[in-house]
């Protein structure tokens, strides 16, 4: 029997990962799935697990940089509609873990829960946005999470309540867990309102950062206080670029790929502006972007 078989319909094996990310940067998965059903999901995540290959998960790859030679095992991405439903109960929202948070944020504005407008613009699908605790303007996605349905790397399915999971800044406890849904309790607020409130947060946002067109990544945390954009410029860096990489202007905590951009200079990039900020401030830089 065959590592795939049973799966050929939803795995492609060497599977380029550029199309699958913001950067379109980066080599092939020797395994790459888009399972249709929640049992092809199991049944793969067990078939990888037990024959002790590595499994990593894509959402819309917009906080993931892969490199030029690739990664071996399986990626899985949640795109199929059955792991993208959107509900709302009174004032709750059951988002599956493939949801686009633009999906989200607009379904919670439409509905008048109150929260999501705060994420408006921010690029990524709710697995991430979990995995990562994607925040905004102080808001961050945990702090609405009543509970997560999750699979662990042996197909095992758990449900997890608020008080079980633990988030902070840029990440959670979900580190390893592979998000099928979750549910979000929101206050109330008149839509109208939130619609208003939402569209003067996207102006704000859409003047900050690199548009949808351009390839682009947002890669170190804060540190101490300081925004990684600030500290950035501190160290003189905003305009430095290794190739064709360059770091952006309107906010120097993003990293925009050109057209001539290989993931070895993006990388590059990244090592110049952690050097230089630790020779000129003494701050070790944290990437927040993944690098695979
Ligand atoms: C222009 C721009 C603006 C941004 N602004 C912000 C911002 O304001 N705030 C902020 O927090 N981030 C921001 N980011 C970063 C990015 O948008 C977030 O990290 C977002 O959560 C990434 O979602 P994604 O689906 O694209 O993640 P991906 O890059 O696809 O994946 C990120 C991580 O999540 C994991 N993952 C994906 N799906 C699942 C799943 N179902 N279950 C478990 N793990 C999963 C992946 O394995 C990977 O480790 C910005 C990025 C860009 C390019």
């Amino acid at each position: 029997m065959s590592l795939i078989s049973g799966f050929e319909d939803v795995v492609k094996e060497n599977q380029p990962l550029a199309p699958f990310t913001r950067l379109k940067l980066g080599g092939v998965a020797a395994y790459f799935a888009e399972p249709q059903t929640q049992e092809q999901l199991v049944g793969l995540v067990k078939r990888f697990t037990e024959n002790e290959l590595p499994i990593r998960l894509i959402g819309a790859g917009s906080n993931t940089l892969i490199r030029n030679q690739g990664v071996g095992g399986l990626v899985i991405s949640m795109a199929s509609p059955v792991f993208c439903n959107i509900e709302i109960n009174d004032d709750t929202i059951t988002a599956g873990g493939g949801v686009q948070l633009v999906d989200f944020v607009a379904a919670a504005v439409r509905a008048g829960l109150n929260g999501p407008q705060h994420l408006v613009g921010i690029p990524g699908t709710i697995g991430a946005a979990l995995h990562n605790n994607t925040s905004a303007v102080g808001f961050d996605i945990g702090t609405w999470v009543t509970s997560v349905d999750v699979l662990t790397r042996s197909g095992e399915k758990i449900t997890y309540q608020k008080d079980e999971l633990s988030f902070s800044y840029r990440q959670s406890s979900l580190k390893d867990l592979i998000v099928l849904s979750a549910v979000f309790a929101f206050d109330r607020e008149d839509s109208e309102t939130l619609t208003k409130q939402m569209q003067k947060l996207w102006i704000v946002r859409r003047a900050a950062q690199p548009s949808a067109e351009v390839r682009s990544a947002y890669v170190f945390k804060d540190h101490g206080g300081e925004t990684a954009s600030a500290l950035i410029e501190q160290a003189g860096l905003k305009g430095t670029r290794v190739g064709d990489v360059e770091i952006c202007d309107r906010d120097p905590n993003y990293f925009v790929a050109n057209d001539d951009a290989t993931a070895e200079d993006f990388l590059k990039l990244i090592e110049l502006v952690k050097t230089q900020v630790h020779d000129q401030l003494e701050i070790n830089l944290e990437t927040s972007i993944g690098i695979w």
